[in-house]
Protein backbone atom coordinates (compact mmCIF):
# COMPACT_ATOMS: atom_id res chain seq x y z
CA UNK A 1 0.00 0.00 0.00
CA UNK A 2 1.43 3.24 -1.29
CA UNK A 3 0.61 6.39 0.42
CA UNK A 4 -1.76 7.61 -2.11
CA UNK A 5 -4.06 4.53 -1.44
CA UNK A 6 -3.48 5.16 2.48
CA UNK A 7 -4.35 8.43 2.55
CA UNK A 8 -7.82 7.72 0.07
CA UNK A 9 -8.33 5.54 3.18
CA UNK A 10 -8.20 7.49 5.70
CA UNK A 11 -9.97 10.10 4.10
CA UNK A 12 -12.64 8.17 3.03
CA UNK A 13 -12.82 6.70 6.45
CA UNK A 14 -13.09 10.17 8.13
CA UNK A 15 -15.75 11.05 5.25
CA UNK A 16 -17.52 8.44 6.34
CA UNK A 17 -17.36 9.21 9.87
CA UNK A 18 -18.11 12.90 9.47
CA UNK A 19 -21.59 11.86 7.38
CA UNK A 20 -22.45 9.43 10.16
CA UNK A 21 -22.11 12.15 12.74
CA UNK A 22 -24.04 14.46 10.55
CA UNK A 23 -26.68 12.48 10.03
CA UNK A 24 -27.18 11.57 13.57
CA UNK A 25 -27.06 14.99 14.62
CA UNK A 26 -29.94 15.86 11.82
CA UNK A 27 -31.83 13.04 13.10
CA UNK A 28 -31.70 14.32 16.41
CA UNK A 29 -32.68 17.70 15.91
CA UNK A 30 -35.54 16.93 13.65
CA UNK A 31 -36.82 14.67 17.03
CA UNK A 32 -36.03 17.25 19.22
CA UNK A 33 -37.54 19.73 16.66
CA UNK A 34 -40.87 18.14 16.95
CA UNK A 35 -41.10 17.91 20.97
CA UNK A 36 -39.97 21.45 21.21
CA UNK A 37 -42.16 23.11 17.97
CA UNK A 38 -42.83 25.98 20.66
CA UNK A 39 -44.59 26.89 23.79
CA UNK A 40 -48.40 25.71 24.58
CA UNK A 41 -50.54 28.15 26.49
CA UNK A 42 -51.64 26.87 30.00
CA UNK A 43 -54.97 27.25 31.64
CA UNK A 44 -56.26 26.50 34.71
CA UNK A 45 -60.04 24.73 34.54
CA UNK A 46 -61.68 26.01 37.13
CA UNK A 47 -64.40 23.94 38.70
CA UNK A 48 -67.44 23.71 36.56
CA UNK A 49 -70.45 21.67 35.81
CA UNK A 50 -71.85 20.79 32.39
CA UNK A 51 -75.60 19.75 31.85
CA UNK A 52 -77.78 17.78 29.79
CA UNK A 53 -80.39 19.97 28.60
CA UNK A 54 -83.14 18.47 31.06
CA UNK A 55 -80.72 19.28 33.75
CA UNK A 56 -80.18 22.53 32.42
CA UNK A 57 -84.18 23.34 32.39
CA UNK A 58 -84.57 21.35 35.84
CA UNK A 59 -82.01 24.59 37.27
CA UNK A 60 -83.00 27.34 35.47
CA UNK A 61 -86.31 26.94 33.57
CA UNK A 62 -85.01 27.30 30.06
CA UNK A 63 -81.49 26.16 27.87
CA UNK A 64 -77.83 27.04 28.71
CA UNK A 65 -77.40 30.89 27.68
CA UNK A 66 -74.64 32.44 26.68
CA UNK A 67 -72.59 34.78 29.12
CA UNK A 68 -68.97 34.55 27.16
CA UNK A 69 -67.11 32.37 24.52
CA UNK A 70 -64.32 30.10 26.05
CA UNK A 71 -61.07 29.49 24.85
CA UNK A 72 -62.00 26.53 22.85
CA UNK A 73 -64.48 27.42 20.10
CA UNK A 74 -68.13 26.87 20.10
CA UNK A 75 -67.41 26.28 24.28
CA UNK A 76 -69.25 29.05 26.11
CA UNK A 77 -69.68 30.01 30.10
CA UNK A 78 -73.72 29.84 30.55
CA UNK A 79 -75.07 32.77 32.60
CA UNK A 80 -76.36 30.52 34.79
CA UNK A 81 -74.78 29.36 38.61
CA UNK A 82 -75.08 26.30 40.69
CA UNK A 83 -74.40 25.29 44.24
CA UNK A 84 -72.43 22.14 45.11
CA UNK A 85 -73.64 20.12 47.73
CA UNK A 86 -71.96 17.08 48.82
CA UNK A 87 -72.17 15.40 52.33
CA UNK A 88 -69.48 17.10 53.85
CA UNK A 89 -69.62 20.90 52.66
CA UNK A 90 -71.12 22.92 49.88
CA UNK A 91 -69.35 25.15 46.98
CA UNK A 92 -71.37 27.98 45.61
CA UNK A 93 -71.21 30.09 42.59
CA UNK A 94 -69.72 27.49 40.32
CA UNK A 95 -69.81 27.68 36.57
CA UNK A 96 -71.85 25.98 34.20
CA UNK A 97 -70.46 25.81 30.86
CA UNK A 98 -71.89 25.07 27.22
CA UNK A 99 -73.17 23.29 25.19
CA UNK A 100 -75.15 21.31 27.23
CA UNK A 101 -74.03 17.80 26.80
CA UNK A 102 -76.23 14.58 26.61
CA UNK A 103 -75.28 13.86 30.52
CA UNK A 104 -74.39 15.92 33.00
CA UNK A 105 -70.43 16.13 34.48
CA UNK A 106 -68.83 18.56 37.00
CA UNK A 107 -65.15 19.08 37.07
CA UNK A 108 -63.90 20.03 40.60
CA UNK A 109 -60.03 19.36 41.92
CA UNK A 110 -58.82 17.22 44.49
CA UNK A 111 -58.80 20.12 46.83
CA UNK A 112 -62.89 20.43 45.99
CA UNK A 113 -63.75 17.50 46.61
CA UNK A 114 -62.34 16.77 49.64
CA UNK A 115 -64.52 20.03 51.48
CA UNK A 116 -67.56 18.47 49.03
CA UNK A 117 -66.88 15.32 51.24
CA UNK A 118 -66.52 13.04 48.30
CA UNK A 119 -63.64 11.18 46.31
CA UNK A 120 -63.74 11.34 42.43
CA UNK A 121 -61.19 9.81 40.41
CA UNK A 122 -59.42 11.27 37.58
CA UNK A 123 -60.44 10.52 34.08
CA UNK A 124 -60.79 11.75 31.06
CA UNK A 125 -64.29 14.24 30.04
CA UNK A 126 -66.75 12.00 29.65
CA UNK A 127 -65.35 8.76 31.32
CA UNK A 128 -68.16 9.31 34.46
CA UNK A 129 -68.57 5.47 34.73
CA UNK A 130 -68.62 4.45 38.63
CA UNK A 131 -67.58 8.12 39.80
CA UNK A 132 -69.31 9.63 42.35
CA UNK A 133 -72.47 12.01 42.46
CA UNK A 134 -73.42 15.00 43.74
CA UNK A 135 -76.25 17.53 44.23
CA UNK A 136 -76.68 20.91 42.33
CA UNK A 137 -78.91 23.46 43.31
CA UNK A 138 -79.88 26.91 41.87
CA UNK A 139 -82.15 29.68 43.18
CA UNK A 140 -85.04 28.05 41.43
CA UNK A 141 -84.12 23.90 41.24
CA UNK A 142 -82.16 21.14 42.41
CA UNK A 143 -80.78 18.06 40.43
CA UNK A 144 -79.32 14.90 42.38
CA UNK A 145 -76.77 13.43 40.28
CA UNK A 146 -76.24 9.74 40.62
CA UNK A 147 -72.50 10.07 38.87
CA UNK A 148 -70.79 12.23 36.77
CA UNK A 149 -67.97 13.92 39.70
CA UNK A 150 -64.79 13.79 37.97
CA UNK A 151 -61.23 15.39 38.65
CA UNK A 152 -60.42 16.27 35.00
CA UNK A 153 -57.02 14.93 33.54
CA UNK A 154 -55.06 17.16 32.23
CA UNK A 155 -54.38 17.36 28.49
CA UNK A 156 -53.77 19.43 25.27
CA UNK A 157 -56.28 20.55 22.87
CA UNK A 158 -54.71 20.47 19.69
CA UNK A 159 -55.95 21.84 16.10
CA UNK A 160 -54.59 19.40 13.17
CA UNK A 161 -52.04 21.70 11.80
CA UNK A 162 -50.65 22.05 15.73
CA UNK A 163 -50.10 18.28 15.86
CA UNK A 164 -48.38 18.26 12.63
CA UNK A 165 -46.09 20.33 13.76
CA UNK A 166 -45.36 18.43 16.50
CA UNK A 167 -45.66 15.61 15.23
CA UNK A 168 -48.15 14.07 17.50
CA UNK A 169 -50.90 12.41 16.74
CA UNK A 170 -54.52 12.07 18.91
CA UNK A 171 -54.12 10.13 22.72
CA UNK A 172 -50.74 10.55 22.55
CA UNK A 173 -49.10 10.81 25.92
CA UNK A 174 -46.32 13.57 26.73
CA UNK A 175 -44.50 15.12 29.31
CA UNK A 176 -44.79 19.20 29.36
CA UNK A 177 -42.18 21.14 31.91
CA UNK A 178 -44.45 24.74 33.13
CA UNK A 179 -42.61 27.08 32.92
CA UNK A 180 -43.27 29.17 36.17
CA UNK A 181 -42.21 30.23 39.36
CA UNK A 182 -41.81 26.35 40.92
CA UNK A 183 -41.19 24.76 37.41
CA UNK A 184 -42.80 21.31 37.03
CA UNK A 185 -42.81 18.53 34.90
CA UNK A 186 -46.63 17.03 34.49
CA UNK A 187 -45.93 13.45 32.86
CA UNK A 188 -48.85 11.78 31.03
CA UNK A 189 -50.76 14.85 29.64
CA UNK A 190 -53.30 13.41 26.89
CA UNK A 191 -52.78 14.95 24.02
CA UNK A 192 -56.06 15.55 21.69
CA UNK A 193 -56.48 16.41 18.05
CA UNK A 194 -59.25 17.97 16.08
CA UNK A 195 -59.79 20.79 13.66
CA UNK A 196 -61.96 22.13 16.35
CA UNK A 197 -59.49 22.79 19.08
CA UNK A 198 -57.46 25.52 19.34
CA UNK A 199 -54.11 25.08 20.82
CA UNK A 200 -53.78 25.10 24.76
CA UNK A 201 -53.11 22.79 27.44
CA UNK A 202 -55.86 22.64 30.95
CA UNK A 203 -54.58 21.96 33.94
CA UNK A 204 -56.92 22.21 36.92
CA UNK A 205 -56.91 24.75 40.27
CA UNK A 206 -54.78 22.40 42.42
CA UNK A 207 -52.22 21.50 39.14
CA UNK A 208 -52.15 25.59 38.31
CA UNK A 209 -51.56 26.59 42.47
CA UNK A 210 -48.85 24.07 43.03
CA UNK A 211 -46.69 24.65 40.06
CA UNK A 212 -47.78 29.29 40.43
CA UNK A 213 -49.19 29.32 37.29
CA UNK A 214 -50.14 33.01 36.66
CA UNK A 215 -52.06 34.33 33.11
CA UNK A 216 -49.45 34.24 30.22
CA UNK A 217 -47.89 30.44 32.14
CA UNK A 218 -46.89 28.50 28.90
CA UNK A 219 -45.93 25.00 28.98
CA UNK A 220 -43.34 22.75 26.26
CA UNK A 221 -44.04 19.06 25.79
CA UNK A 222 -40.12 17.37 26.32
CA UNK A 223 -40.92 14.29 25.70
CA UNK A 224 -43.71 11.55 25.24
CA UNK A 225 -44.57 9.67 28.55
CA UNK A 226 -43.14 6.66 29.64
CA UNK A 227 -46.62 5.40 30.17
ZN1 LIG B 1 -59.93 21.06 27.99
Amino acid sequence: MNNQALNEQTVRTILADVVRKALAAQGSQACSGQMHAGPIPVEISARHAHLSNDDAIALFGEALRPERPLSQPGQFLSSGRVRLIGPKGVMDNVAVLGPSRGVSQVEISKTDARILGINPPVRQSGDTKETPGVILASATGIVGLETGVIVAARHIHMHTDDARRFGLHDKDMVDVRLETERPMILENVLVRVSDDFKLAMHIDADEGNSSGWKPGTTGTIIGHSRG
